[in-house]
């Protein structure tokens, strides 16, 4: 099925994503002339940097997503569409998109791809299926399922080897989600679980962060990196630098030391936080560009965020290469904006703004309650105050009135008391993964409208997520 694209007669600006960039460029234009039609394989815009406290049992999915459509829903010239983008014709200027409900093409004149990175094992994807990642609310519940979950199997398990795997947690990353993941688990066992078993102490849960490199925090510069990693063996976590993961399967994970010894962890809870690795698309414009790719997948843009010989597309945040510029939200935020700038301008006879300089507002990541560390142009903070400058930031930044107060309430609830408002798990969510990889090519869902022959594509749709 084709659903006809708009057929208005205004200039058409596609934009792919409803993430930072996605969300930031639509809004961007909504008092320009243009026809905008935002088309995202998710319904909400994800604000990535607080999924760790989802897969944690601190804030609910509802708070760090919002519908794309609610938050939209008073800009006239915004049409939001879900759909997973298949195809991007440059030549024709036209995006194919899929849903369940089938698929659609939707002509551009102008064109903003932000359609972000997901998650990277280095060549061992095999790796995702017993340490997810964390780009996705799929995989925040999921973690959530397994982290909560271990503690339930700990309870009822016998032997002590088995209750010991149970309660090990390793975190493979010590970049910023790592850190928070590996500080939020610890602060899980430790404090909020401290009366909740009877035959089990989670105080003696064991977690583990793993890394390659030689630093906890590299890109804070090494005063943080020491400080964030002081805070976290403080707290009862095991600092493994140096250490490369060889291999990970249901019961553990095999590491190989700089000096060249291996040695396994025993462990049922593995989350993966190191490297991403940018969506497909962008070896899709590659290809029909001319342009570069580097390691990570990511388009190398003109200075104005332009792909190679197509002014009319902007490839922004984490999708594009520029200038070694990070894979963080400003620079979605401020690419986004960029770009529907560089439209309204065109449009309107105006000189186009100069090559994209990027405003670093600095950087933060929070260790435990009460302990963050933030790095702010040359001043570095750490300790509480960068911890509440931490809140502060993320408050401003989380969308909608509603959303900020109820974040504010359950951020009380967890860091002020013990609680944590957010610990349903459902058996689905735990097993969801393995459950479609396991059915592989016998998955059928009979969903009405999808035909046999694409029903192979949905189980590796479903895959990817
Ligand atoms: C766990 C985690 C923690 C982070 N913490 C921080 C932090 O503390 N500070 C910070 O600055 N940055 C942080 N980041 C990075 C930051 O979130 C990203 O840099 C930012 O989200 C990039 O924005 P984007 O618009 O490029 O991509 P995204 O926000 O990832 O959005 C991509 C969008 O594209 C859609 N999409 C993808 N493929 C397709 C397709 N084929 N068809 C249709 N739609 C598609 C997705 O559904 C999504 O809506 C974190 C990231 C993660 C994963």
């Amino acid at each position: 099925m084709t659903i006809p694209s708009n057929s208005s007669d205004r200039h058409q600006v596609v934009v792919i994503g409803s993430g930072f960039g996605g969300l930031f460029s639509t809004q961007k234009l909504k008092r320009a002339d243009v026809d905008v039609t935002l088309i995202a394989k998710t319904t909400h815009h994800l604000f990535q940097p607080l999924l760790y406290q989802l897969a944690t049992g601190i804030l609910s999915e509802g708070e760090i997503a919002p519908a794309t459509r609610e938050v939209l829903h008073a800009q006239r010239n915004a049409t939001v569409l879900l759909g997973d983008v298949t195809a991007i014709d440059l030549a024709g200027k036209t995006v194919t998109h899929r849903s369940v409900g089938g698929e659609s093409v939707t002509r551009y004149d102008s064109l903003i791809v932000s359609a972000g990175a997901g998650q990277s094992y280095f060549g061992n994807d095999e790796f995702a299926r017993h340490a997810p990642g964390m780009k996705s609310i799929d995989d925040a519940l999921e973690l959530r399922g397994r982290i909560f979950g271990s503690f339930e199997l700990a309870e009822l398990a016998t032997n002590p080897d088995e209750i010991e795997r149970l309660m090990t947690f390793v975190v493979v990353g010590a970049g910023p989600t790592g850190v928070e993941m590996a500080g939020q688990i610890a602060e899980l066992a430790h404090r909020t679980l401290r009366r909740d078993f009877r035959r089990i102490d989670p105080k003696n849960a064991r977690v583990i962060l793993l890394d390659f490199a030689p630093a906890v925090l590299g890109s804070f510069g090494e005063k943080l990196g020491e400080r964030a990693q002081n805070r976290l063996e403080k707290m009862g976590v095991e600092v493994r630098l140096g250490a490369k993961v060889v291999g990970v399967d249901a019961t553990g994970i095999d590491v190989q030391h700089h000096d060249g010894s291996q040695e396994r962890i025993e462990s049922v809870c593995k989350v993966w936080a190191a490297g991403v690795s940018a969506s497909p698309l962008g070896r899709m414009l590659a290809e029909q560009s001319g342009a570069g790719l580097d390691r990570a997948g990511r388009v190398e843009v003109n200075d104005d965020l332009t792909l190679p010989g197509h002014p009319e597309v902007f490839v922004v945040g984490d999708m594009m290469a520029l200038k070694q510029l990070p894979g963080v939200a400003q620079v979605a935020i401020q690419g986004g904006r960029y770009a529907a700038e560089q439209i309204i301008r065109r449009l309107t006879g105006r000189e186009p703004k100069g090559a994209f300089e990027y405003f670093d507002k600095g950087s933060m990541a929070t260790i435990s309650r009460f302990s963050a560390v933030a790095s702010v142009g040359k001043a570095q903070f750490s300790g509480f105050l960068a911890w509440v400058m931490w809140l502060a930031v993320h408050l401003v930044y989380i969308i909608g009135f509603k959303h900020r107060i109820t974040t504010l309430l359950h951020w009380a609830i967890s860091f002020l008391g013990r609680g944590r408002a957010e610990r349903v798990v459902t058996e689905q969510q735990v097993f969801a993964r393995t459950a479609i990889e396991d059915l592989g090519d016998e998955f059928n869902p009979e969903l009405p409208g999808i035909a046999a022959d694409r029903q192979p594509e949905l189980v590796t749709a479903h895959q990817r997520n």
